[in-house]
């Protein structure tokens, strides 16, 4: 059997029918339905936050958000990231100026930010990072100074915590993805949370075509997600903790087995950080003895992921000149391993012996 580096969790079959009946019964498979509504609940409960809005993926938030604050010209932005960040802002119609990432955690570095900020700068933009909060404060504070809002692309956050509060909570503005490679995931699906209330109507009516019934009052765009979708988010919610917990021992056993004179794991350094789990990346020596480990561990059929890759200042598309070292080495030495709730012990016992062999 192959292991991959993630695999996605399915909630006992009966507990997702008994939404289908539920959608067997209304007869109301999308555009803003009641399973979608209750969902949207549970979110907002969770993360005690009410300005939340349920979209049909992390991408689309991220594209939302940029379309409602009516960014122009530069936004500033992390190269270590999925290429949805960038590509949104791009999508925007505008220019991704990249910062180059901190060793330690592998996010945005907050103290190169102010450097690249200039009159054409509208937001910043930053990833926290397999699930590690950036430094919130900091950013918060030049985000202030400079007059512009920060966006968190927190798809990697949800079910972490900083200082008691969810880390989806800081900024501006924050999205998430629900995707089924997700630690929460709804199949297809993701949120866009804000700060502002007049900011919030306008996405509302963005996500749905800007119309309500008769009404026009604005652009928008498909940004909806349906019942089905919905009923999954309902039927996985309930599991979060247990996955969480779960996939913390599947870390702590890696934690234990590793190697850690030879390579590196990104860590927060936050000390009232609680972490969701969601990954377990490592950083290797140089790119060859990454190879290594990586042909390695497919010999026997184990496959983890270049998680990120490539440093996105090096996109063909994005046809930026900012030079990225730190992003732009480290995404040749990363691997995200295998980790997931039901990961047997043995693999992971298996996959570190390799590792270890090969570094
Ligand atoms: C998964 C992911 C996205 C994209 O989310 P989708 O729901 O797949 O559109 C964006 N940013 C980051 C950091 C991600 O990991």
């Amino acid at each position: 059997m192959n292991i991959y580096v993630t695999k996605t969790f399915l909630p006992p079959r009966e507990e997702y029918e008994k939404f289908l009946d539920q959608i067997w019964q209304s007869h109301w498979l999308t555009n803003n339905g009641p399973i979608l509504q209750s969902l949207e609940e549970e979110l907002k409960n969770f993360l005690g936050f009410e300005q939340l809005l349920y979209v049909s993926n992390g991408t689309i938030a991220i594209q939302l958000i940029i379309k409602a604050l009516e960014l122009k010209g530069e936004v500033i932005t992390t190269p270590y990231s999925y290429c949805a960040t960038t590509t949104a802002v791009l999508w925007e119609n505008c220019k991704p100026v990249f910062v180059d990432i901190n060793p330690h955690d592998l996010n945005i570095n907050a103290d190169l930010i102010e450097e690249k900020i200039t009159d054409k700068t509208s937001a910043i933009l930053a990833t926290h990072v397999y699930g590690n909060p950036c430094e919130v404060e900091k950013i918060e504070a030049i985000g202030k100074k400079y007059n512009i809002p920060v966006i968190y692309d927190a798809a990697h956050a949800f079910g972490a915590e900083l200082n008691g509060l969810p880390v989806l909570n800081y900024g501006d503005a924050s999205t998430c993805s629900f995707h089924a490679t997700k630690v929460f995931h709804t199949i297809e699906g993701g949120s866009v949370m804000c700060k502002n209330e007049a900011l919030f109507e306008k996405l509302k009516l963005y996500r749905s075509f800007g119309h309500v019934n008769d009404d026009y009052f604005s652009l928008g765009i498909n940004a909806k997600n349906s019942e089905f979708h919905a009923a999954m988010g309902r039927a996985v919610l309930p599991h979060l903790a247990t996955n969480i917990a779960k996939r913390r021992q599947k870390s702590e056993l890696y934690d234990s087995l590793l190697d850690f004179e030879k390579l590196f794991k990104p860590l927060s350094h936050y000390t009232e950080f609680k972490s969701n789990y969601a990954y377990y990346p490592v950083v290797f020596q140089d790119a060859d003895i990454t190879d290594k480990v990586i042909a390695a561990l497919k010999e026997e059929n184990i496959y983890p992921r270049r998680y990120f890759y490539p440093s996105l200042n090096t996109l063909p598309y994005a046809h930026s000149q900012d030079s990225c070292p730190v992003s732009e080495s480290v995404v040749s030495r990363v691997l995200s391993l295998p980790l997931y709730p039901d990961l047997a012990d043995e693999d992971i016992h298996r996959i570190s012996k390799i590792i270890n062999q090969h570094i």
